[in-house]
């Protein structure tokens, strides 16, 4: 590893122990040097938060200070990026999927890139935000990441070239192409094989007079603290992953010209293992099987409605902070609700716990910042959701900013 840490920086562990009662921690300086550790791996690529994965105004502004643009999905994100500090001219519309007046008020609001795979799109585009810029999403396979994407976005090359002669025709820019590879994508393969496509139809355009001047690399970077549904650490092969990336850009760019600009636009990667919950302990129960099997269930005052949603996919590391090295019993870990869905696969995945937890004792879920406020219900069964609380601020550059991009 390159100096790529999972764990959660002393700053987050004091906020979690300083925290009495259950709240989302982010903290900021963590999400800042994970920013400055993806510049440095892929040094001259433009970065574009998946702003979904954590819409908080400070992480929002933390970026913007640092030079960092956004992938918004809707006017509404678009104008809490604003409002956030990240000029309109680094925001654009990553979402294929928008209403005409969606359109209409993202324009309004200044935006001028425009994500598109079908030809009703890209002529709405011409409509109600005629002269932008658009680029075009292919279509992926999701092979080899945890959550696919593939299916509801993008298009194949043949239709790709079609949308963007289309855009051209109509007066818009057809400026680039984009892609994402599936979220938390755990192989460097798949990384290859978006090269492979992007450079398929770069060529087709060309031989069509279209030459876009920029790549969207999309999202699917890997979180690094995630456990699979076993218990074990996933550890996902992110240092071959940059080389892929790093090697791909230069092939593209020696075939397609130097002045090929690309981005990425990370979601998971920026926060995930710089968000925490500290939730506490419900009950731990003793509980029979239908079988009659004795077994241990340790319920949350958080689960899956309240931030920890994609805990069907993997498990988050537990840390028991006032039962250090206490002896562990297995057991399935649960939210508070009464869906049957609010636990981890209790098949495949006991967690060992303090045998002597009581209700109320502090519970740290680790590497849940990504996509954990976005997933969070209003309060399924009354149970309210954590708070969200930023630490590590101010958002100012500090030094660490790279000037504006492009
Ligand atoms: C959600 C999303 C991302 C971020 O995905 P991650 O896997 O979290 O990096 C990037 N681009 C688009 C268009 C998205 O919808």
């Amino acid at each position: 590893m390159t100096g790529h840490t999972a764990g959660p920086t002393a700053r987050l562990h004091a906020a979690l122990a300083a925290a009495t009662e259950d709240s989302l921690v982010v903290d900021l300086s963590g999400v800042a040097d994970r920013c400055a550790a993806l510049r440095r791996e892929l040094p001259g690529v433009a970065i574009r938060f998946a702003m979904k994965a954590c819409p908080l105004d400070d992480v929002l502004s933390c970026l913007a200070a640092r030079g960092v643009g956004v992938d918004a999905a809707s006017p509404g994100e678009i104008a809490q990026a604003l409002h956030a500090g990240v000029p309109a001219g680094r925001i654009h519309y990553g979402n294929t999927v928008k209403s005409d007046s969606d359109i209409a008020a993202a324009h309004r609001l200044g935006v001028r890139d425009f994500a598109t795979d079908s030809l009703e799109d890209v002529r709405a585009l011409a409509v109600h935000a005629p002269g932008s810029r658009v680029f075009c999403r292919l279509a992926t396979s999701g092979q080899g990441a945890l959550w696919g994407l593939s299916d509801k976005f993008g298009c194949g090359p043949d239709d790709a070239v079609r949308i963007m002669e289309t855009a051209r025709g109509l007066g818009l820019t057809p400026s680039g192409l984009s892609l994402h590879v599936g979220s938390q994508q755990m192989t460097a393969d798949a990384y290859q094989r978006a090269f492979e496509q992007l450079g398929d139809v770069l060529t087709a355009l060309r031989r069509r007079g279209i030459t876009p001047d920029h790549v969207n690399l999309g999202g699917g970077l890997p979180a690094l603290g995630y456990l699979d549904r076993h218990g074990m650490p996933l550890d996902p092969p992110l240092d071959k992953i940059f080389t892929v990336l790093r090697e791909g850009i230069r092939a593209l760019r020696r075939e397609h010209g130097d002045e090929l600009a690309f981005l990425v636009e990370p979601g998971r990667h920026l926060v995930a293992d710089h968000g925490a919950l500290r939730a506490h302990v419900a009950r731990l129960a003793l509980r029979r099987t239908p079988q009659g099997e004795p077994l241990h269930w340790l319920y949350l005052s958080c689960g899956k409605f309240s931030g920890l949603y994609e805990m069907d996919a993997v498990q988050y590391p537990l840390v028991f902070p006032t039962h250090p090295g206490a002896p562990t019993v297995p057991a399935v870990v649960a939210g508070p609700t009464c869906d049957s869905d609010d636990a981890y696969s209790h098949e495949e995945g006991l967690v060992q716990v303090p045998e002597n937890l009581a209700s109320g004792d502090p519970v740290w879920v680790l590497s849940c910042g990504a996509y954990a406020t976005s997933y969070m219900t209003r309060g399924f069964n009354g149970f309210a959701p954590p708070r969200p609380v930023c630490t590590g601020g101010p958002a100012s550059a500090g030094g660490l900013g790279e000037g504006p991009e492009r």
